[in-house]
Order: C-alpha cells, then sequence, then structure tokens
C-alpha cells in the first residue's frame, strides 16, 4: 500500500509560505524573515576564489571544513565566551538543518518537546518528523518565555525544550536570569535545551547569552547560522555545536541526510565569521532606525505592541479582520496563528525591508485598521 508517512501527515506547508502566494506581485511584503542586504563582499569572493581553484568541487568531511570549524569555535569564544571545541561543531545546511539534527538525534516517539507559542514554525514540525510530540507554552505579556512556564510543562515524557533568543516571530530577547534558568532547568530535569540562537546579532537592548555558558551538564545543545547575521540565508550555511557524543549522534543523521553544507558555501562562511564584523553593526543599525519607525507608526494606529529588543518582527495585537484586511490592500504580513495557536490575535511584520516600504505599509495599514474598526 503506497500510503503516507503518519509523521509527515502530522506536518502542513507552513502558513507563512501560504501568504506569500495569496499575495500579488505589487505587494509589499513584510513578510520576509531575511534581512534586505546583500552578502557581505568579501564572503561572496571567498566563495568565488574557492571555487575557481577548483577546491570547491568536492565533498568535504561530513563535520564541514576543518577551517570552518576552527573559525566557528573562535566566534564561539569571541561572542559567547564559550570553549567550543572544533570536533564539537557540525557545519549544516543553514540553521534548518542544524535543528532537524537535534531533534531527529534526540527524541524518541512520544517524547515531549516543550517550545514556545508563538513560536518559529520548525519546532512543532520537527517534533513531529521525529515522531515526538510538540507541546506549546504562553509566552508573558513581553513576549518572553518563563522559565516557570516551560518548568510547569515538563513531565516525565519531556526530551527537550527549545530556546529561541531573539526570537521569531516575537523579537523578545531573554533576561540574563532567564537564560541561565532555562540551563539550570536542563540539568536539573536532564532535558535536552535547544538554543536557537540564529539572531544572536540583530539585538537593540540586552544582551545576548547562551544556556552553554551557565550549564553544568552537556544538556544544552546551540544552533547557529551565518544566514541572518551576513544576510547569507541563500547560501544555507549554519551549524550545531554540542558536546562529542551528542555531535556524534547528529553526525549519524547529518551524514546520511545531508552528506556536508555546500563546499561553496563554507568558503564564503569562513570568510564571513572571520572577516571583518562592521557589516553587521551596519545592519542592525539600519534595523534600529526601522524599529522606531515601525512601532510608532503601528501605536499611532492604536495597536498595542510590545517593543522588540531583537531580530527583526514586531507582533502587534490586532483586531478580528486586521491581517486580511491589510493583506487585501496588498501587504503581505504573517498571521499570530501560523506561530501557534496562541498567536491567535496578533499579526508578524518583518521590517527587513525599506523605510519607504515600511512608510507606505503603515499607510495603508492605517486604511485597513479603520475599515476593520467601521
Ligand atoms: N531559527 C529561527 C528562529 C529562524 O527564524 C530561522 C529562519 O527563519 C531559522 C532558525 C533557520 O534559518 P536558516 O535559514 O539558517 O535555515
Amino acid at each position: 500500500m503506497s500510503g503516507f508517512a503518519d509523521r509527515v501527515e502530522r506536518v502542513s506547508i507552513s502558513g507563512i509560505r501560504k501568504v506569500f502566494e495569496a499575495a500579488g506581485a505589487e505587494a509589499i511584503n513584510l513578510g520576509l524573515g531575511q534581512p534586505d542586504f546583500p552578502t557581505p563582499d568579501h564572503a561572496r569572493q571567498a566563495a568565488v576564489d574557492a571555487i575557481q581553484r577548483g577546491e570547491a568541487d568536492a565533498y568535504t568531511t561530513n563535520k564541514g571544513r576543518r577551517s570552518l570549524r576552527e573559525a566557528i569555535s573562535d566566534k564561539h569564544a569571541r561572542d559567547n565566551d564559550l570553549a567550543v571545541d572544533p570536533e564539537e561543531v557540525i557545519v549544516t545546511a543553514g540553521g534548518s538543518e542544524a535543528l532537524h539534527l537535534a531533534f531527529e538525534a534526540h527524541l524518541n516517539p512520544g517524547d515531549e518537546v516543550v517550545i514556545p507559542d508563538p513560536g518559529f514554525v520548525s519546532y512543532a514540525a520537527l517534533a513531529h518528523l521525529a515522531g515526538a510530540t510538540p507541546v506549546p507554552v504562553g509566552l508573558r505579556d513581553d513576549l518572553t518565555l518563563d522559565p516557570a512556564a516551560v518548568e510547569a510543562a515538563i513531565t516525565d515524557d519531556t526530551a527537550m525544550f527549545v530556546v529561541n533568543s531573539p526570537a521569531n516571530p516575537t523579537g523578545a530577547v531573554q533576561s540574563v536570569d532567564d537564560v541561565r534558568a532555562f540551563a539550570e532547568l536542563a540539568d536539573e530535569h536532564d532535558v535536552v535545551c535547544v538554543s536557537d540562537e540564529v539572531y544572536e546579532h540583530i539585538l537593540y537592548e540586552g544582551e545576548h547569552r547562551s544556556p552553554a555558558e551557565f550549564a553544568g551538564t552537556d544538556n544544552v545543545v546551540v544552533v547557529n547560522a551565518c544566514s541572518k547575521a551576513y544576510s547569507m540565508t541563500g547560501w544555507r550555511l549554519g551549524w550545531v555545536a554540542a558536546s562529542e557524543r551528542r555531535v556524534e549522534r547528529m553526525l549519524r543523521v547529518h551524514q546520511y541526510v545531508q552528506a556536508c553544507a555546500s563546499a561553496p558555501s563554507q568558503y564564503a562562511a569562513e570568510a564571513a565569521l572571520t572577516g571583518p564584523q562592521d557589516g553587521v553593526a551596519e545592519m542592525v543599525s539600519a534595523f534600529a532606525e526601522r524599529r522606531g519607525v515601525i512601532l510608532d507608526g503601528l501605536r499611532d494606529l492604536g495597536l498595542d505592541v510590545p517593543t522588540p529588543s531583537g531580530a527583526f518582527y514586531v507582533m502587534p495585537a490586532v483586531p478580528d479582520g486586521w491581517v486580511e484586511a491589510v493583506i487585501e490592500r496588498g501587504v503581505v504580513v504573517v498571521p499570530g496563528e501560523a506561530f501557534g495557536e496562541r498567536g491567535a490575535g496578533s499579526a508578524r511584520l518583518s521590517y527587513a525591508t525599506s523605510l519607504d516600504d515600511i512608510e507606505a505599509a503603515l499607510e495603508i495599514m492605517g486604511e485597513a485598521t479603520a475599515a476593520v474598526d467601521g
């Protein structure tokens, strides 16, 4: 019988894609989850050079080129004060594959995975694909994840919980106390904490800390990528960092589903990580300006919107029918429920787009708000 796998039937195509498909070609897109900046020249050039030297034609080692893993190890020492041995790293096809490896290697059918709700769309889907059950927990009013709420959701079946700071879709950044508390939960309950740090550098207030800094066990698995920090979403280059025994298990999955990350992208990533970092700061300061404009604009419309401290998203509470009214008028925003049940009644707006687009979109959102308010 040529049926389909139950675990695949439990997953559907992301709600974000559906919104894009519904919008016209002329629409202003505040739905995108990627920076609107070019990849730094030195990163592009490193890939071009490697291709021209003929060094990017073949498979690399499964874990990724040693010199890239050394650059990742140096990055963790520089940015996170973390000692990560190059052997404790697997280079992956984006943060997406890194998450997939972490879930596949650690979850059994029937296990529970505690995830933020609203949260990044992959967490629930990857839990299902691993045969596990996602357990969504709600957020605080400021849209951060409360360690106490995670602890309350932990049962004998919990194998993992996910922390994402700065977060998609909320832009919320966890406090240092929260991050320490997440590490303690991982230690005390002996569950894996997957820490998704792909927005680490896109930060306006507070500081980015990793639970890996505070954990007394090897229960924290760090996921990161070049995608957002260096505007390299198309290069598909990320990594997972964890203890050797965890890396060895994740490598078993990576070896058979991916073999190795794309070789040209590995050269570009190494240059991005080791080269000048000022492009990141320039991008973040552009996002900071846009954040101010979109927050003021939304508040002027009477919408309630927590100030996001990181990433490039805002998540206002919106009246019934608002998302549809905005999309009908040609602005793409993503309905909050695409990120979990508790996202209902809100919308995710990305400001990784030009100021002109943001201003034009605010105008249209004003018309939509008036129409919905009647
Ligand atoms: N984690 C979060 C929170 C994200 O928002 C994304 C992409 O949007 C990813 C991981 C995956 O990133 P990548 O493009 O590196 O696969």
